[in-house]
């Protein structure tokens, strides 16, 4: 039997994770809110997470029972992994829950863009007609670049099928199989992708490898005009050099559904974190991007909500169910491995 705490428990998380958990003698607390000093849990042996519950090594040293961290989440970039590999904490993540989920997420953001869905909904709903103002641009016949072609990746393929369009994919590991079946070409080299998409969508994983694989020398090779799709992670894309692009007009938009400095779309977090006065230079700068590029009007900014359909949730909490009960038999599936 062990002590497990769920935080950034919402109430369908508490009834599907219940439900899951009844059959188990284990003890089970939730907690709506991230991790934080205020509300860990000294005797945790496991911790379920979503992504906003930062698992620093500060953190971590705190729960010195804590066995396994099983995040509700596909990326694990914010967990410590040195940290728990040193001290022999397994973690576990939900691997393919959103694949579908996510790459439609994808294509919303990219529908909204070229054709002006969020100003033509607000014009209208002032009562202005003026839809010569909304000129945008079909999808059939441009050129998606898919960076990452992985389990959402794949989706996005699939979905750009669907829409005619022409799609390039880069990633380390091609399945020339599956290029043949959906009509993708890989290519080589990401600047060749860079160079000839009409819209880029990002599907990596973070890693230090990736951290701002979009940078000013990576926006130069872009196509004038560029659409832009972020739904991966917020570190891929160094703001600042995003924001000169969207100035310039080399970038055409930019749908982001993860940005770096995320936590910082809350107005609350943003104040609180203020009035403490805790906002290093790098935060402050990241703070004030975020909210500059929110009220571009060529930019649609969300609180990285890509996976939140009822359906992936359920996929999450039964994998994570799974995760923790299995753990207990001595078996870890989806283990978390470190990765450069
Ligand atoms: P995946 O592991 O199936 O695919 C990732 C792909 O990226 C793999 O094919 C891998 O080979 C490739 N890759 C890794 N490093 C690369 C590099 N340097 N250059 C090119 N390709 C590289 O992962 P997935 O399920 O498709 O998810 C992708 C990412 O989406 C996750 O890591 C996560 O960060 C993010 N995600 C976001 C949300 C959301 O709500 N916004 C939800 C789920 C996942």
């Amino acid at each position: 039997m062990a002590k497990i705490v769920i935080y950034n428990a919402t109430e369908v998380d508490k009834q599907q994770i219940s439900q899951g958990l009844a059959s188990t003698d284990h003890y089970w607390e939730f907690c709506d809110q991230p991790v934080s000093p205020d509300n860990i849990h000294h005797d945790a042996e496991v911790v379920s997470v979503f992504i906003s519950s930062k698992l620093t090594a500060d953190v971590l040293r705190q729960m010195p029972n804590l066995k396994l961290i099983a995040t509700r989440s596909t990326g694990f970039d914010h967990i410590d992994l040195d940290y728990t590999s040193a001290h022999g904490i397994a973690v576990t993540n939900v691997p393919t829950y959103g694949e579908n989920t996510v790459a439609e997420y994808a294509f919303a953001l990219l529908f909204s863009l070229s054709r002006h869905m969020t100003p033509a909904i607000d014009a209208t709903k002032r009562g202005i007609y003026q839809a010569r103002n909304f000129v945008g641009f079909d999808l059939k016949g441009k050129t998606i670049g898919i960076i990452g072609l992985g389990h959402i990746g794949r989706h996005s393929a699939d979905i750009a099928y669907g829409l005619e369009m022409k799609t390039l994919a880069y990633d380390l590991h091609p399945d020339e199989q599956f290029a043949k079946e959906r009509n993708v070409e890989y290519v080589a080299e990401l600047d060749d992708l860079l160079a000839r998409s009409d819209i880029i969508t990002l599907h990596t994983p973070l890693l230090p490898s990736t951290k701002h694989m979009i940078n000013d020398q990576t926006i130069a090779k872009m196509k004038d005009g560029v659409i832009l799709l972020n739904t991966a992670r917020g570190e891929l894309v160094n703001n600042s050099a995003l924001l000169r692009g969207l100035k310039s007009g080399k970038i055409g938009g930019a749908g982001l559904d993860t940005i770096e400095g995320e936590r910082f779309l809350s107005g609350d977090h943003l104040a609180t974190s203020l009035i403490k006065d805790n906002v290093g230079d790098e935060a402050y700068r990241h703070a004030c991007e975020v909210r500059i590029l929110q009220h571009m009007p060529n930019v649609i900014v969300t609180e990285h909500c890509a996976y939140d359909t009822y359906e992936a949730i359920a996929r999450i909490n039964a994998t994570t169910v799974e995760n923790m009960v299995q753990f207990w038999y001595g078996q870890t599936p989806n283990l978390v491995q470190p990765k450069s």
